[in-house]
C-alpha cells in the first residue's frame, strides 16, 4: 500500500471506532508548507485521536508538532519556529452541518470517501502559520535597544489592525 493510501481514511468509520493515528510526515512532503518556510527539514508528527462527542458531533482531536524555519520580517535572517497545533475538528458532511459546529470546534466538510489526513494536517500547519514572523525581542539582531525597550512595555501581541492600517497607508 502506499504512503498516501495510508493517510487516506475515512474520518467517519474512524470515528465510529474511536480509534487513533500517529503520523510522522517529512515537511519536505508537504509542498505547500515547504514553500512557505525557509527550511523544509525535520519532520510533522501528528497524534490524532478520532471519535463521537456526547453531541454526537464526530471529530478529530490531537496535537501536530514540528520546527521549521521562517524569515524575521525585523532582521531578515532565519529563525527557528516550533510548531505546536492543537487540532479540534469536527467532521461533517454538508455546508449546512458545517454551519451549526457548536464552538471549540473548527468545521471540516469531508464529501468525499475519504480525508486525506496528510492535507488536513498540511492545512493545520499552514493556519498556524503567523502572518509576521519576528525573533524574540533580544534574540532578534536588528533589535535596538530603544525598541527593546519599547516592546518591553507592551509584551501583549502586536495589534494586527495596526498592521492593515500601514497596508493602506502604503497603497
Ligand atoms: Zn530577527
Amino acid at each position: 500500500m502506499s504512503k498516501d493510501k495510508q493517510r487516506a481514511i475515512d474520518p467517519f468509520v474512524l470515528a465510529e471506532r474511536g480509534q487513533s493515528r500517529c503520523l510522522r510526515i517529512q515537511v519536505s512532503e508537504l509542498k505547500r508548507l515547504s514553500s512557505l518556510v525557509r527550511h523544509s527539514q525535520g519532520a510533522i508528527e501528528a497524534n490524532l485521536k478520532f471519535g463521537v462527542d456526547e453531541q454526537g458531533i464526530r471529530y478529530i482531536a490531537g496535537t501536530i508538532k514540528g520546527e521549521v524555519a521562517v524569515q524575521c520580517q525585523r532582521c531578515m535572517e532565519d529563525m527557528p519556529l516550533v510548531l505546536d497545533v492543537d487540532v479540534s475538528v469536527a467532521i461533517v458532511r454538508t455546508d449546512e452541518q458545517a454551519n451549526r459546529v457548536p464552538e471549540g470546534y473548527e468545521p471540516c466538510i469531508v464529501d468525499r470517501e475519504t480525508l486525506s489526513l496528510f492535507d488536513l494536517v498540511e492545512d493545520e500547519l499552514i493556519l498556524s502559520l503567523p502572518d509576521i514572523a519576528k525573533h524574540p525581542e533580544g534574540v532578534c539582531s536588528s533589535v535596538l535597544p530603544s525598541e527593546a525597550e519599547l516592546t518591553s512595555q507592551s509584551p501583549g501581541r502586536e495589534n494586527p489592525f495596526a498592521v492593515l492600517a500601514d497596508l493602506k497607508l502604503a497603497k
